[in-house]
């Protein structure tokens, strides 16, 4: 993808007058009216974004422009900024507007990005193919009978068709990197904490981070170096320092990188995701990079452990979707209590639904021991086993999906064959680890493939100085 140019160049292109910023945000613009289609969008903030960029334009002039001038981005419909609207896929907040930006966005909007438009999703960030939307399924740009991956397909997909440099999405188990992958992109979900969620609209809690996609992995860096960082409105983000990733890209010495032998080895992979990812092991071996298997007794647990958790904070986190406080409010109720169930029957979709009731089962004070605490338990010795994976190797490398893009509605019949395309995402969720995918080739049908590398908490220096010395490799 490296056709497209960096943000460097094209700020090089704005700093010498080559193009404006006004110039790219049209060229954009115009990339989004060809691309409508694939429905990537759910709202475009034309006038906007061109106001902004003749702004920026003049900063730029006088010298007092910011370090995102010129970035031109899209943000995930979970991400919410003041008087603009927010409705995280549902119809639940239809005509739901914010009073209030997300840290994230705010940052970046210091630093002179441009925001051109909000980014579909699945509904709530639930879902991996973002065939669960109330705007409807968005497309795959290289192929548009197939998902562009979810939850947030969107985000990828804006930055895929060159709707915009950059896209935030968010990642609760995976749904920045397997985008990334099935679009063809660079895809980053940092660790746990790194950056706020103040302003991200839940889903669940304890493994929700905010990401980034990219067709460059020095894009990706330095969006991250800007969003990431303590916020007194986040009391769980950290306040470990924040280091210059963009400029710390080029360290090179050799690394020692653990795979788990069984995702390589599966019948569930397809044979093409193999060869590929084989193929880069063998050429980081080459490289001079020790590459190693490994034993991981957990892999079963990973998806079964991921479910019951992000369920069970999902119904504790949606249970404030109630008809009064915000968005949709059914008007075929006659008593308080009609209105929440009619509101909530009409407002949230199918899976949604689903995940509320699973999630409200397994907290039930029947099942809380059986299925919540023991998953709690499970989450706890997944983590320390990748952990100590992780004390003698620097990184953990997977494919980022079993398949490459799937045809459109080939597994929304089945929750189950969807939630398993999800198996080499969540280990770094479960975690609270960063992880990143990278592209790596093709299948026979032109579509793309992502390797994932998963690094140490906090550890988003190395791992992104690493994916772009992979990058250079090509
Ligand atoms: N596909 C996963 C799910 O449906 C991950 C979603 C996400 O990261 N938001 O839960």
């Amino acid at each position: 993808m490296s056709s497209s140019p960096s943000f460097s160049e094209i700020r090089h292109s704005i700093l010498n007058g080559a193009a404006s910023c006004a110039e790219w945000v049209e060229k954009y613009l115009e990339n989004i009216e060809a691309g409508r289609h694939l429905n990537a969008l759910v709202e475009v903030y034309a006038d906007e974004a061109r106001s902004r960029a003749v702004a920026i334009d003049q900063k730029i002039a006088k010298g007092e422009a910011g370090k995102l001038a010129g970035l031109v981005i899209t943000v995930k419909d979970v991400l919410v900024h003041r008087d603009h609207g927010a409705q995280a896929g549902s119809k639940i907040l239809e005509g739901f507007e914010s009073q209030f930006t997300a840290t994230a966005i705010d940052r970046l909007l210091k630093e002179d990005a441009i925001i051109i438009g909000r980014a579909n999703c699945d509904e709530f960030g639930m879902g991996s193919s973002n065939e669960n939307s109330a705007f409807g399924p968005v497309k795959n740009a290289i192929d548009e009978s197939r998902v562009p991956g979810g939850s947030s397909g969107g985000s990828a997909v804006s930055v895929q068709a060159d709707m915009c440099q950059i896209a935030l999405g968010t990642d609760t188990g995976g749904s920045v990197r397997q985008p990334a992958s099935l679009c063809g992109l660079v895809g980053l979900k940092p660790s746990y904490s790194r950056v706020s969620r103040y302003g991200l609209i839940a889903y669940a809690s304890s493994f929700d981070t905010i990401g980034v996609f990219g067709k460059h992995v020095e894009d990706v860096a330095l969006t991250l170096e800007v969003m990431a960082g303590y916020d007194e409105m986040d009391s769980t983000s950290s306040s470990l320092a924040v280091p210059a990733y963009s400029k710390q890209l080029h360290n090179s010495s050799s690394k020692r990188i653990a795979y788990i032998a069984e995702t390589l080895e599966s019948e569930g992979v397809q044979a093409e995701v193999k060869a590929a990812v084989q193929e880069k092991i063998n050429r980081l071996r080459k490289e001079g990079h020790t590459v190693e298997a490994v034993a991981f007794p957990y892999l079963d647990y990973l998806l079964p452990t991921y479910y019951i958790l992000t369920t069970a904070e999902a119904s504790a986190n949606l249970s404030r979707f109630d008809g009064v406080r915000y968005g949709y409010r059914s008007p075929n109720a006659s008593t308080l209590e009609e209105m929440y169930k009619k509101t909530r029957s009409e407002g949230f979709g199918e899976e949604v639904k689903r995940r509320i009731l699973l999630g409200t089962f397994v907290l039930s004070a029947s099942y809380y021991d059986a299925y919540y605490v023991k998953a709690l338990k499970v989450r706890r010795m997944i983590k320390e086993a990748t952990e100590n994976i992780l004390t003698s190797y620097d990184f953990l490398l997977t494919p980022t999906s079993p398949t490459t893009a799937y045809k459109l509605g080939a597994k929304t019949k089945n929750p189950i064959e969807m939630y398993l395309g999800d198996i080499y995402t969540v280990q770094a969720s479960v975690c609270g680890l960063p992880g990143i995918s990278l592209p790596v080739g093709t299948d026979a049908e032109g579509l793309p493939i992502g390797m994932q590398l998963v690094g140490k908490r906090f550890g988003e220096e190395e791992l992104l100085a690493f994916a772009n010395q992979i990058e250079k490799m090509a």
